[in-house]
């Protein structure tokens, strides 16, 4: 038996995965450098998700390595309340910079989860702080991804996330969904049809009055269930309306943050400005967990007005975690040194050329791009949602490559140091398990 093998895989108790059948057929990951894992068999995967959509710079990037080594043996922790280290406050001018002082502030969390339910209590906070304490509605959208923490799961729209545990946060409303298969279908970059569903967002608010809202939160591009890119009009609409209405728009860039769309943000690529962000993932490459909500000015400016005292009672353990903050600033110089966001731009045609070239493989019925990601939907086995893309996903790994399924949709967000051999190793591979699927 291989020696890298567990002794036993009981006891630990997967998240968002069928143990028992992973535990009948293992993947099991050793080790990663570049593009590249390599499982317990010895076997190079390509990695054609960046991990969970956290790696951007690629693996063990050195710089970074080196980074967390140095700070874990100099500094282990450190408390950030009523303390502080100057990593911790390094990185927050640093992450300024990143988004040309668009924000003003930025606040620690470990996870994406943590950073949306660290958001939402932001929003309630600095309404009050204001005076406006009858805003404490929020809105979300079906098919909306927003972690797994209480506040997260209700402002999001995946059923399977909520329905086995029946309690929800209260007052959250959600607008629709923007995919449309029949309008939009084979989209590259936004599609089309679809911006008018933002004024959904006007009949929710006559449903309760503008005075009772506190935010909008919303992905601007929904990865977790099957990157739904926004239609053209449609996130600057959102905003217009949150800006009539007084409500804080919230963009959940937990994916989309840190190039995935080859700009900084999201935010960027379209050019809308969200109040508050929510970050993870690319943050640290991946390396060390942490997550971050970036603030508007304003939105600080509103607690700074309190008398003195602790201005905003909110806060983890680990908010800036010297080790985490030594493997985000290492990120950040890898992003500038290596030209990370230039390399990813001139990639994303030939990769979107690449996706769209699966079109017409047996069971493909829609295709949509932008940036360096990509969903490739098949058609459900009828009866069996999620079987077909699952089975493609094992497949897949038999054959050497990683790739991410949600329902019948593939999801594909490589590093975005990936080069022209990666893109046509990749989906010369899917073709393959597409056209042997069944
Ligand atoms: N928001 C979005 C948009 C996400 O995609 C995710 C994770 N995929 C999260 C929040 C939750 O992040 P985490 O798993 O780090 O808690």
């Amino acid at each position: 038996m291989n020696e890298s093998r567990p002794e036993s895989m009981a006891s630990f108790w997967m998240p968002f995965t069928n143990n028992r059948d992973f535990k009948a057929h293992p993947r099991l990951l050793v080790s990663a450098e570049g593009m590249y894992y390599k499982d317990v068999d010895g076997r190079s995967i390509l990695d054609g998700t960046a991990g969970l959509w956290c790696v951007p710079c690629g693996h063990a990037q050195p710089k970074i390595v080196a980074a967390v080594r140095e700070m874990v043996g100099q500094l282990d922790f450190a408390p950030t309340f009523q303390m502080g280290h100057p990593a911790a406050f390094d990185l927050a001018e640093r992450l300024m910079e990143y988004t040309n002082h668009r924000y003003g502030h930025v606040f620690y969390t470990n996870s994406g989860s943590e950073a949306v339910d660290t958001a939402l209590k932001i929003a309630l906070a600095y309404h009050k702080a204001r005076g406006d304490a009858s805003r404490t509605r929020f809105i979300g959208r079906e098919r909306g991804y927003h972690g797994v923490g209480f506040g997260g799961i209700s402002v999001g729209g995946i059923a399977g996330n909520r329905k086995p545990y029946g309690v929800m946060l209260p007052g959250v409303d959600h607008l629709p969904h923007t995919h449309n298969l029949e309008l939009n279908a084979y989209t590259r970059g936004e599609p089309e049809h679809g911006a008018n569903l933002a004024d959904e967002l006007e009949r929710i608010v006559s449903l309760h009055d503008a005075s009772t809202i506190a935010a909008v939160i919303v992905e601007p591009v929904a990865g977790s269930t099957g990157v739904l890119i926004p239609p053209k009009g449609y996130l600057k609409r959102l905003r217009e309306l949150c800006t009539k209405h007084g409500i804080l728009l919230i963009f959940d860039e937990v994916i989309t943050g840190f190039g995935r769309l080859t700009t900084p943000f999201a935010g960027d690529y379209f050019g809308v400005e969200p109040d508050m962000m929510t970050t993870a993932k690319g943050l640290t490459n991946g390396t060390i967990p942490m997550g971050a909500v970036f603030s508007k000015q304003f939105i600080h400016d509103a607690f700074m007005e309190a008398p003195a005292g602790i201005e905003l009672f909110h806060g983890y353990t680990y908010s800036g975690h010297p080790v985490a903050c030594a493997a985000s600033l290492a990120t950040l110089e890898v992003f500038k040194e290596q030209n990370i966001l230039e390399h990813a731009a001139g990639m994303a045609e030939y990769w979107a050329d690449a996706v769209h070239s699966l079109k017409g493989l047996p069971h493909v019925i829609d295709i949509r791009t932008i940036g360096l990601i990509a969903g490739i939907e098949l058609a459900p086995i009828a009866g069996k949602p999620g079987v077909r893309a699952f089975t493609a996903f094992k497949k897949a790994f038999e054959d050497g490559i990683l790739i991410r399924t949600t329902g019948d949709i593939i999801a594909l967000s490589p590093p975005l140091v990936l080069e022209k051999k990666h893109i046509d190793e990749l989906f010369g591979k899917l073709a393959e398990v597409l056209k042997n699927l069944d």
